[in-house]
């Protein structure tokens, strides 16, 4: 496609690999309870953020998106305590630099920004994004095999 898109990024499970670092740290941690009941805050100012791996091809994906003059958002659904170090990952890894933006609600983000393609695993996600994004590309989880455009390849991904 010739023209530019404009494209929202989740992060957690589909540019990183959190899960792989909570089964790590979290005892009990599966993807087959999904949603997975978190303590409370957990997730606030977490260090585990800062040690997740990316996902093999996404940063080089993100790359050649960037490079080819497509606009790349990362929203996120972090709490706003992980902005930083958000940020500091991204560079860390080489992903282009872009806005991030850590918010509850990505469908009222996808439809401020315009975006006309999204990426993300979160079924709920996934659920919202559908009826302001045309395209939304779903990187393969066990959680989300019900929907279409699944990926299990970021080097796959073509749009
Ligand atoms: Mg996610």
């Amino acid at each position: 496609m010739n023209s530019k898109q404009i494209i929202l990024v989740d992060i957690d499970n589909s540019i990183s690999a959190t899960n792989e670092k909570l089964k790590e740290v979290v005892p009990g941690f599966t993807t087959e309870r999904y949603p997975f009941p978190f303590p409370p805050h957990f997730f606030e100012e977490s260090s585990i953020f800062d040690d997740v791996k990316p996902v093999k091809g996404a940063m080089e994906k993100l790359k050649e998106w960037h490079d080819k003059g497509h606009f790349i958002y990362y929203v996120t659904a972090r709490d706003s305590s992980s902005f930083h170090r958000t940020v500091r990952w991204l560079k860390k890894h080489g992903f282009p630099s872009s806005l991030v933006i850590c918010s509850k609600n990505k469908q009222r983000v996808a439809s401020i920004i315009g975006a006309t393609i999204a990426v993300d695993d979160a079924p709920n996600e996934i659920e919202q994004l559908k009826s302001v994004v045309a395209r939304v590309l779903v990187p393969a989880h066990d959680y989300n095999k019900q929907y279409e455009n699944r990926f299990f390849n970021w080097s796959d991904v073509a749009i």
